[in-house]
Formats: structure tokens, sequence, C-alpha cells
């Protein structure tokens, strides 16, 4: 079922501008946008991918990464096709750089209020994530599912990579509760031609989830010799504790070869440095995609207790108290927490 889209204006009978998101496209006659899932039809610009979900899995909360949002649960992630940005290194190019219909396989319709009763009648399941491929690209389907998950007391969150318009953004702060976004490099090199996008928009939705309720995260991936450079990086930290502050947690994860990139794995020491380099500026700086030790543990930013141990994706909440507090000294960590969940 295809639906009409928002934020777009029409240039001339036919033509058609998509204000989505910053790679503004100027779409022809039955042509797609950017994403490929975008498409023009007789001057109209309709949403493709809207409810048809290429993948869906029950995920601990960590897997996404978000650590400080109701840590130890469990969440319907769920993602479609389409990207609005082309990174050479995606982990997840089968979904994200195809439209709907480029390989003819059969889909699954979910209308928004069937995803949300499917997601009330999971068990120990906490709401809806938006995730796998870039949410962006099926807004629509996404502020209808969020709106109607937070009716019923589910909590919702999007794992994007920035790349969206602040109009369309603002509309979401609310109806999504969390917020992961990629900060992929502090360069704008590094951006246009891994990604071919730009930076400045990535910063600037940032900006606002930050000053906003909404909880946010950031994740890094780092790529050895692309993105390493401790100078870089250390702009990179900096910017984050001025603009959104300290408290903002930060996951440095560790990069694979796959898609197009063909390097060396990120060796484990400069992730070591990297999170040493980090925690001068950051409360919460987190490893992950390798055995971590305690680089992926909680600790109190005012008398640094371990409040949380991890062990992949199981958490042991063992200096934190019941409303997500340290227990040592009382400090308020994680603002999200159900204690009352068994956590074995
Ligand atoms: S959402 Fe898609 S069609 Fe719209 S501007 Fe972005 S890439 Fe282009």
């Amino acid at each position: 079922m295809m639906h009409e889209a928002l934020f777009y204006s029409k240039l001339d009978d036919q033509e058609i501008n998509c204000h989505l998101c910053p790679a503004d496209c100027q779409i022809e006659p039955e042509g797609a946008g950017d994403c490929r899932v975008r498409i023009n039809r007789h001057g109209v610009l309709f949403s493709e991918a809207y409810g048809r979900l290429e993948a869906m899995n029950l995920d601990p909360i960590e897997k996404k990464p978000l650590y400080h949002f109701y840590p130890g649960e469990k969440i319907l992630s769920v993602g479609t096709a389409g990207c609005n940005l082309h990174c050479s290194f995606c982990q997840n190019h089968p979904l994200s750089q195809c439209g709907v219909t480029d390989d003819g396989k059969d889909r699954h319709f979910f209308a928004p209020e069937d995803l949300v009763e499917l997601a009330k009648q999971t068990a120990h399941n906490i709401g809806v994530a938006f995730t796998y491929n870039e949410p962006t690209v099926n807004y629509e389907f996404m502020l209808s599912t969020a709106v109607n998950a937070r009716a019923v007391g589910l909590h919702t969150a999007m794992i994007s990579n920035g790349y969206i318009n602040s109009e369309p953004l603002n509309s979401l702060l609310g109806p999504i509760e969390a917020f992961n976004i990629d900060l992929k490099a502090f360069s704008s090199k590094f951006y246009r031609t891994y990604c071919k996008g730009k930076l400045d928009p990535v910063l600037k939705t940032i900006k606002q989830i930050a000053a906003s309720s909404c909880h946010l995260e950031l994740t890094s991936l780092i790529i050895p010799g692309l993105n390493d450079d401790l100078a870089e990086f250390e702009q990179l930290c900096r910017w984050i504790a001025d603009e959104t502050g300290r408290s903002t947690v930060l996951h440095l994860s560790r990069y694979f070869p796959g898609y197009r990139l063909k390097l060396d794995p990120t060796p484990a020491d400069t992730l070591f440095r990297m999170y040493d380099l980090a925690k001068n500026f950051l409360h919460h700086v987190y490893l992950g995609n390798l055995f971590a030790g305690d680089h992926g543990d909680t600790f109190c930013p005012h008398c640094n207790a371990k409040l949380i141990e991890r062990d992949r994706y199981r958490i042991l909440p063992v200096g934190l108290d019941a409303r997500g507090a340290c227990k040592r000294c009382k400090t308020a960590v994680i603002k999200h927490y159900l204690h009352e969940y068994d956590h074995s």
C-alpha cells in the first residue's frame, strides 16, 4: 500500500521537491528520490516503503545500541528498505541500499496499528524501535506508529544517521522518546567521500534532539585510517561536551570489512586509546563490537562506582538503586530504568 508522503512541494506540473532530508531531491515524473523509496507518481510524492517491513526482531535494547534507556530490556525492532546516505562501509547494505521493488521478494505489510498491537502482545517487550535501515525515509509510517505506540504506553526509539531536516524532526520529538544518532566522523570531507552526504545537518540534528526532552545517545564507527585521527576525534569529543553536555552517551564501535570498503578491522588498541581520550570530555563512553572488558560498563560520574556490568547484551545493575541512581552517592544516572524486571 503506497501512502502519500509529507514534506514535499511541486516544482511544476510534474516535478517534485522533497523536503524531508538535506538531500533536497528534485524528483522527475515516475522517478525516485536518492533514498529510492519516495516516488513521484503523476505529481504526487508517495512513500513506497510505508508499512513494508523488511526486518523485525525482538532485540536487547543494548543492541541498538542504547545503554541508558531502559537497560536490560527488549524492544521490537523493525526496518524497511532505503537510506538517504550511501556509506561505503554500511553494515546493513542489503536493506539500506535497495528500493522496495528491487528484488521482487514478498514482504509483509503492517499498518501502524497492526504493528503496535503486535508490540503490545509480544512478551518482555517495552516498545518499538525503528532501525536497521534509515528510518527517516519511511517517515510517515514511523511517525504514525510512534504516536499509536505512545498512546498505549509503549516506548519508542529511532536509530538514525541524523540526516533529516528540522521541521520533520521536530514532529518526531515526543512520539519518539529515544534517539541513537550516528556521528560518523568530525569531517565534512569524510561525509562527502564515504557517505555521499554532509556533516553539518547531522550536527544540527544532534543539537535539536539534545535541546528537547528526548533521550539521546551517539555512535561513531571507528574505521582505521579514515576517522581514527586523535586530533580530529578530540574535536568531536569537545563538540559533544560543549553542545550537548558531558553526560551525552558516546558509543565507539569497531569496524569490520564489509560492503564496498575492505580494510582490516579496527585494532583494539586504537579503540582503547580513543576511549581514554573521550573520557576526558564525556562521562559515559562505551566500546562496542569487541570484547571490551569494563569499557562496556557504566560508572557513576560523581564517585566512579561501577553501576552496571555488561556482558555483551546481558546487564548486571551492580551499583544502581531502584530509581536508576548510584547506590553509593545517590547521583541520578539512568533516568529511564525499569528496576522491577528480572535482568538475569
Ligand atoms: S527523503 Fe529521500 S527523496 Fe526526500 S530528500 Fe531525502 S533522499 Fe531525497
